[in-house]
């Protein structure tokens, strides 16, 4: 906020408090050493906010060193920070060749290791502020904060930060981000389109080796926030990202084009989850999506040269909506998935029956369509076979599916049979539905 003094006084009461308190040390050497931000304007004003510190506060040791630091002049101050300034050039070039090894040498030695020439000048004055500023000797831990190295996309650490040909880093997951929406450096607009059509996005190692060197445990802490946030877009019942366009079936291929920058996201977090699975729901008026749909499970995906993808999906289990969210700019869902009634005995015996009957029908269905539907059944692939259980599968046989996403149907008529866990009554539908079917085909020949 350029309040330099009082932040100068802040961290000297850190000190106070504890003298071995790194960050305020650092700190205090930053502002001391930092031509950019004016020194503390005079004493008065420096008097006037020690004065306000040391309100409610009378512990003798807080008020010798504050009277301590009321007695450097300005003078002294600017000096002392020239006498750093000269101290930083020659350590910069140590810097520059040091290894990760003795980068944390530095980090953990850092202000503890005093130079001996440093403890003579400070001799005149003894608080342990003037020695901390005295004390100069640049370690990373000092040149380099945190903020040196955060995203300016999250404003998080670095998280597999990814350097772009402009010489921009970002993190991997932000850059990939950004490029779903336009092929430019996000800072200086450069054009990224060869980057994105190379597609690989190869980890800034050295970024990587100092963070782990200069800040591990605030790179341990980020890599526990991403495996959090990974482990939430894992859930396959909450929050799960529901795909938003077609009606897909259990068992039955959805080919998809994605194109939008929103299904980019959702498409490449379903690879790095692992889950390789999103919800598939059709578009409902009023509601932005249906309260049924399909979880697809990723196949394969082919990344065009811009971005785009075309990525083979199978259909797995139906589900219904319970609550409706977004995140990152699409839908999600909590939902639960439907599972058929079972039955038994005469009732089951009954079903398979109608289930042989209606698959029979199916059949010639199949064979004896004309033209136009032979067509059709091409591009969906052949009636699947007869299951041996029935039953076995939650969502009931893979053919039915397969029949109802050829039959020429009412989108909402069709969503009517997908949300019925009854076998019976799917079947029943089926049968009624190929009878007028066949016998329309009986009657027009
Ligand atoms: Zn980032
Ligand atoms: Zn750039």
């Amino acid at each position: 906020m350029g309040k330099q003094s009082e932040a100068l006084l802040q961290f000297q009461h850190c000190l106070t408090l504890n003298s071995n308190f790194h960050a305020a040390q650092c700190e205090i050497k930053r502002i001391l050493t930092n031509d950019a931000s004016p020194l503390p304007g005079t004493v008065v004003e420096l008097k006037s906010d020690v004065s306000q510190n040391l309100k409610g506060s009378n512990s003798g040791k807080e008020l010798t060193s504050f009277v301590s630091f009321e007695e450097e002049s300005l003078q002294d101050l600017k000096k002392k920070r020239e006498i750093c300034l000269e101290e930083l050039d020659p350590d910069d070039n140590q810097a520059a060749c040091a290894t990760p090894e003795c980068l944390k040498k530095k980090s953990i030695t850092g202000f503890s290791v005093k130079k001996e020439g440093d403890l003579e000048e400070g001799a005149s004055t003894d608080t342990t502020r003037v020695k901390s500023i005295r004390d100069c000797q640049p370690d990373f831990g000092g040149l380099l904060s945190t903020s040196d190295l955060e995203c300016s996309l999250c404003i998080r650490l670095f998280f597999e930060p990814v350097t772009t040909p402009c010489g921009h880093t970002f993190c991997k997951e932000c850059v990939e981000r950004c490029l779903d929406h336009r092929p430019n450096c996000p800072l200086c607009k450069q054009s990224l389109r060869e980057y994105l059509r190379a597609g690989k996005y190869n980890i800034t190692v050295l970024l990587e080796e100092l963070m782990k060197a200069v800040f591990p445990s605030q790179l341990a802490e980020r890599k526990l926030i991403h495996q959090a946030e990974m482990a939430e877009l894992s859930n396959l019942t909450k929050n799960i990202p529901i795909f938003v366009c077609t009606m897909s079936f259990p068992g039955i291929v959805c080919p998809l084009h994605v194109f939008e920058p929103r299904y980019r996201l959702m498409m490449r977090r379903c690879q790095d989850t692992g889950t390789k699975m999103f919800g598939m729901c059709m578009y409902e008026h009023g509601k932005s999506f249906a309260d049924y749909g399909c979880m697809l499970e990723i196949q394969k995906i082919v990344f065009l040269p811009d971005g785009r993808s075309l990525v083979d999906t199978i259909g797995k289990r139906r589900f219904r909506v319970l609550r409706r969210g977004h995140r990152d700019g699409y839908n999600t869902a909590d939902i639960e998935y439907l599972e058929d009634e079972k039955v038994e005995g005469q009732e089951l015996a009954e079903l398979q029956s109608l289930h042989d009957y209606t698959y029979q029908l199916t059949q010639r269905f199949y064979e004896d369509g004309d033209a136009t539907s032979r067509r059709l059944l091409m591009h969906h692939g052949p009636l699947p076979e007869k299951e041996e259980d029935i039953q076995a599968s939650p969502d009931g046989p893979v053919w039915c599916w397969w029949l109802i996403s050829i039959l020429p149907l009412d989108l909402t008529r069709k969503l009517t049979i997908f949300s019925d866990t009854s076998l019976k009554a799917r079947l029943t539908q089926l049968k009624h539905i190929l009878n007028v079917i066949v016998e329309s085909r009986d009657y027009s020949s």
